[in-house]
């Protein structure tokens, strides 16, 4: 949701829209820095967030980051503005910062994971004891993308020093795109079982529910509205039933708009999902 005009904006949207829980920007996603929270800006955002009762709220991290950059300035860059962002996301009581672990570019996969696992370390070391989590998000695996292989996700965590603070948030949208078939129920288990021994499933702390424009496997994100892409209610049908995700935020990144009656496309999605739900 947008957090234009003002961060509290966001919860009257997500009332509007019927959310449960929400994503938000905790700064403009398409710039390094951003002014302080000033006290009065925490306090209506807070304010806000206890008068709707809209939890969890999730944060999701500016798209300029790369912690696998081959170059040291960007990773440092990127290091500064995660520190920074973690910051605003502790200070609102957002509960986790979603980021695309990063590009490898020039280097090998194995560097770019090193690269991002001690990045992590500096992060969590200068945001000792937050309760804000970061979340590592599950990508198509575009371009030198890490994190398209479950285990790719495994392996970063696996290689920072405190692994216990770190967190998963899936795609749906990106799985998909990435080669897993879970359409199916005996793809979608196995997909699971994957996610079990590459980081274990605790650790799955939101879900992104997008649709994909994009084949299985073409590795290509592109968000297409619920039902109307490659992976159809089939796909979605499972994570919306099972137990284990019942106290997961699931977050639309769908497209934004109006359909042909004036209705909020968020609002469509948003039905076309709980209508999924049995019993
Ligand atoms: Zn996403």
């Amino acid at each position: 949701m947008s957090v234009a005009g003002g961060m509290e904006n966001a919860f009257s949207a997500g009332v509007e829209t019927g959310c449960d829980c929400l994503q938000i920007f905790v700064k403009n996603q398409r710039q390094w820095h951003a002014s302080p929270l000033s006290p009065e800006q925490i306090a209506r955002y807070k304010e806000a967030a206890s008068a709707t009762g809209l939890a969890p709220v999730i944060a999701h991290a500016t798209y300029l980051l790369n912690l696998a950059s081959p170059k040291k300035d960007m990773r440092d860059k990127s290091i500064r503005c995660m520190i920074e962002e973690l910051g605003r996301c502790e200070a609102l009581g957002v509960s986790g910062l979603v980021f695309h672990p990063g590009a490898h570019m020039d280097d090998t996969i194995e560097t770019g994971i090193k690269h991002i696992a001690e990045s992590l370390d500096i992060v969590h070391k200068a945001c000792e004891g937050f309760e804000s989590m970061i979340l590592l998000e599950t990508t198509a695996g575009q371009g030198s993308a890490i994190g398209w292989q479950l285990q790719q996700i495994g392996d970063i965590i696996d290689q920072t020093t405190n692994p216990k603070r770190l967190g998963v948030c899936l795609d749906t949208c990106h799985l998909f795109a990435a080669g897993y078939d879970f359409r199916s129920r005996e793809g979608y288990e196995a997909m699971i079982d994957e996610m079990e021994r590459a980081f274990g499933i605790e650790r799955i702390k939101c879900i992104h529910t997008n649709d994909s424009k994009k084949e299985c496997g073409s590795r290509v994100d592109r968000h297409d509205h619920i039902g109307q892409g490659k992976i159809g209610k089939a796909g979605f049908v499972h994570f919306v039933n099972d137990k284990r995700f019942a106290g997961t935020p699931m977050i639309l990144e769908t497209p934004k708009g109006k359909d042909g009656r004036g209705t909020n496309l968020d609002k469509v999605n948003l039905k076309r999902l709980r209508a999924m739900i049995q019993g």
